[in-house]
């Protein structure tokens, strides 16, 4: 039997503050098995990017567990990782591709320079060894070998996007996140950049979970789904199931929203 790649229990964050108490997600729970996609689907504001931002350590949960099995043999939380643990978790273990290229990208360093420091970040010393590789994840991800050197500042928005999936493919971390891949791009530019994540996903069998508001965007991409509401996971399952199927009243909302 194959064992999950990543298990998450009960994830929970509340952010409470003066006279306000704001449930982004509860009791999230799922597996994520090695080579597969999983996507995450629901409208704004369900709890979608904050289940990322919290396996990403960029937001500490209020409750909750993950365990990734080459993280302490997935026995110990992942959530409790000291400072130096969760360095090592989010520049060798896992990467994120934000939704805005801002936060993923410094857009006042070039595109290879880029690429470079996630892998300075990931131990590589030789200069040659780091631009060759960034050269060769540029190029995997479509992004002309000319522009290696300019700032991605001047790219639009697709040519960003790029960049940071090449950013974070380059040192072959074991889980892949990306949030709202393509929301902020053009609806001309959206067919390509998912081609290419769908294409980089077959050749390399990347594991990756992928969060979009975006049924078309989950159903050309991810093989299992949950469909998150409030806060909540309120269905899962294969995908094709899901759209075929639909069982939960929102979930039925969203998928007549796409086929009709
Ligand atoms: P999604 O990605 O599905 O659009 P989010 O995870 O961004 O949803 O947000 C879930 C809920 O949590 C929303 O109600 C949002 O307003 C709230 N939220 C997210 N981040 C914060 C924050 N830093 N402070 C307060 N509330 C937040
Ligand atoms: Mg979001």
């Amino acid at each position: 039997m194959v064992e999950p790649l990543l298990r998450v229990r009960d994830l929970t964050k509340i952010y409470s503050g003066k006279g306000h108490r704001i449930v982004a997600c509860e009791d999230v729970s799922f597996d994520v098995y090695p080579g597969e996609v999983l996507g995450i689907v629901g409208e704004s504001g369900s709890g979608k990017s904050t289940v990322l931002q919290c396996l990403f350590q960029d937001v500490v949960p209020t409750s909750g567990a993950a365990y990734l099995t080459s993280f302490e043999g997935g026995e110990r939380n992942m959530f409790e990782a000291d400072r130096r643990e969760r360095r090592e978790l989010r520049t060798h273990r896992m990467s994120m591709v934000y939704q805005n290229p801002r936060q993923g990208l410094n857009l006042m360093v070039t595109a290879g320079g880029n690429v470079a420091e996630r892998l300075l970040a990931a131990d590589w010393r030789r200069v040659s060894d780091i631009r060759a590789k960034a050269s060769d994840y540029l190029v995997r991800t479509e992004v002309p070998i000319e522009r290696m050197d300019d700032f991605p500042a001047f790219f639009s928005g697709g040519m960003q996007q790029r960049v940071q999936i090449a950013k974070a493919l380059a040192n072959n971390p074991e889980l892949v996140l990306l949030d709202e891949l393509t929301t902020g791009l053009d609806v001309s530019v959206q067919a390509g950049v998912l081609d290419l994540v769908r294409d980089i996903q077959s050749k390399y069998g990347v594991t990756a979970i992928i969060v979009s508001h975006d049924l078309g965007v989950i159903r050309l991409l991810a093989d299992r789904t949950l469909v998150m509401k409030d806060g909540h996971v309120v269905e899962s399952g294969l995908t094709d199931q899901i759209l075929e199927d639909p069982q939960h009243p929102y979930t039925q909302l969203l998928v007549n929203c796409v086929t009709n």
